[in-house]
């Protein structure tokens, strides 16, 4: 069980981005976002895609997303250019999940020092700075080790045959 939590949306700046995050966390093999803060449409937009493109997604929110890392029954990721390399430490969290749930948490803005506290890893994925939709998908793929990319998709609506060239989406119950 992997959730991703997204902290510190900031309304009318973090829109897409936090969008992003829930559309990668469910694409690249997640169970569940949870959006802190985070206006109903971000949250309508990720259920809306994977009414449409199948699941099992489940999105949450919650104005409490300190209280959600200290009470998590299971490990806690933090992704930050501060941390430790991702392939230095991967191992250990893909280990450790084996056997516990996972929750990967990623910023947007200044990042709370208490979450560096509570996070049982603090991962780089590379010490530059740069997006949490990119570390997550980087983070994600190592975790599952590309296994998330042949993923089944259950009940969807509608399912990409894929083309060389051009579009085909097809309902799979026509
Ligand atoms: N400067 C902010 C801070 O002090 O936490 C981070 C801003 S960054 C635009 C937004 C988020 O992207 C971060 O909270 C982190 O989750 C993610 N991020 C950016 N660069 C990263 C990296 N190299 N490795 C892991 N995560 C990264």
């Amino acid at each position: 069980q992997v959730t991703v939590l997204r902290l510190g949306h900031r309304p009318g700046r973090d829109e897409r981005m936090t969008t992003h995050v829930g559309l990668t966390a469910r694409a690249l093999g997640a169970d569940k976002v949870v959006l802190a803060n985070a206006a109903r449409n971000q949250a309508d937009t990720v259920i809306d895609i994977t009414d449409r493109f199948g699941g099992p997604f489940d999105v949450a929110s919650t104005e409490k997303p300190k209280r959600l890392i200290r009470d998590f029954e299971g490990r806690v990721v933090h992704l930050t250019m501060y941390g430790e390399p991702v392939q230095d430490i991967e191992g250990d969290v893909r280990e450790a999940h084996t056997e516990e749930p996972l929750l990967v948490v990623v910023g947007a803005e200044k990042v709370p020092f208490e979450v560096y506290e509570h996070a049982d890893w603090n991962v780089g994925v590379t010490n530059q700075p740069h997006s949490e939709v990119a570390s997550l998908a980087v983070f994600l793929d190592r975790l599952f080790e590309g296994r998330e990319l042949d993923r089944e998709w259950e009940n969807p609506e509608r399912v990409v045959v894929p083309q060389e060239t051009g579009k085909r989406v097809v309902d799979p119950d026509e």
